[in-house]
């Protein structure tokens, strides 16, 4: 039974429709050609509407990884909106789910259940999104208490619509298919750290999950394709980081750029990055034994 009414789950059901008109409506650049100024909006919004999703819906609303005022949490909310990439109960919901049973029976959106192969890959896409686990069975109760973000949840469409109606605005027929363009390749990026960064890439960190450090997912979601991290260090704001031969190295991470920019604006504070000590206690060598365990191992022979 879930615990919200008829008309959240019909203002929930809007987003899907829209990321399959957004699909359609990405068809219109085959007619209208696009500029290299329609390109350049499309990379825009793409860029901007990706931040929005990993720096405040992921780092900051989910993970709580920095603090910022709840200015910055509600117009990232808005932008993050604006992408088709739901509202913040709904999106926090799901994700607290995943990271609560990764891979396991009760992950919304796990490549392994309860499809495996190509299915599995396509479920953990999109497919999960036209099933009933579409709809989370819990609102995350600190983003209801707060009415300016349930508002933002329960009217999630409406900054994606008027983002819309704002590109044929500017453009014409021909923004409004970049705006589609970006929409949907945006879609398919963030899915992209559900389904390929669970399957290929590296597991530098000890997980019980098949999270990986995954570099194709963290160029197209600025940084959230390094999963294996994240999943071994939820709150940490930088998710750039591996160990290779027992050193920790960072990788590139415009998500945590973003974040030391609004730190430096005075937007954002108390980051949280997890210690050289805390990350290769975690690490692990080729033969998937813990750094820590062999090094001490070592000096005690
Ligand atoms: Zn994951
Ligand atoms: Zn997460």
């Amino acid at each position: 039974m879930k615990q919200y009414s008829q008309f959240t789950m019909i203002s929930y059901i809007i987003g899907p429709t829209l990321i399959v008109m957004s699909h359609l409506g990405s068809l219109i650049i085959i007619f209208t050609g696009l500029s290299w100024g329609a390109a350049l909006w499309a990379v825009l919004l793409y860029v901007i509407r990706m931040l929005a999703t990993t720096g405040i819906y992921h780092r900051l609303l989910t993970h709580k990884s920095y603090q910022a005022p709840t200015s910055v949490l509600c117009v990232g909310s808005i932008v993050a909106a604006s992408a088709g990439q739901m509202g913040p109960s709904w999106w926090k919901a799901h994700h607290m789910a995943h990271h609560q049973s990764s891979d396991q029976e009760k992950d919304p959106h796990s490549p392994y259940l309860p499809f495996k192969g190509i299915k599995g890959f396509w479920w953990s896409q999109a497919g999960w999104l036209f099933s009933p686990q579409f709809f989370p069975s819990k609102l995350p109760t600190d983003v209801e208490s707060n009415l300016v973000l349930k508002i933002i949840d329960r009217l999630h469409f409406i900054p994606t619509v008027a983002l819309g109606a704002i590109s044929y605005y500017i453009g014409g027929t021909e923004y409004l298919g970049a705006f589609f363009l970006s929409t949907t390749v945006l879609f398919h990026g963030v899915a992209t750290v559900n389904s390929l960064s669970h399957i290929f890439g590296e597991q530098p960190f000890i997980t019980n999950d098949h999270s990986r450090n995954y570099w194709l997912v963290a160029f197209l979601t600025l940084g959230e394709g390094w999963h294996n991290l994240h999943h071994a260090f939820q709150s940490s704001a930088r998710h750039g980081i591996t160990v290779r031969e027992g050193r920790v190295a960072y990788l590139p991470d415009p998500t945590f750029w973003f974040i030391r920019m609004l730190e430096f604006l005075k937007l954002a504070s108390k980051v949280k990055v997890p210690s050289e000590t805390e990350l290769l206690t975690r690490a692990k060598n080729r033969n998937g034994q813990n750094l820590v365990f062999q090094a001490e191992a070592k000096t005690s022979v």
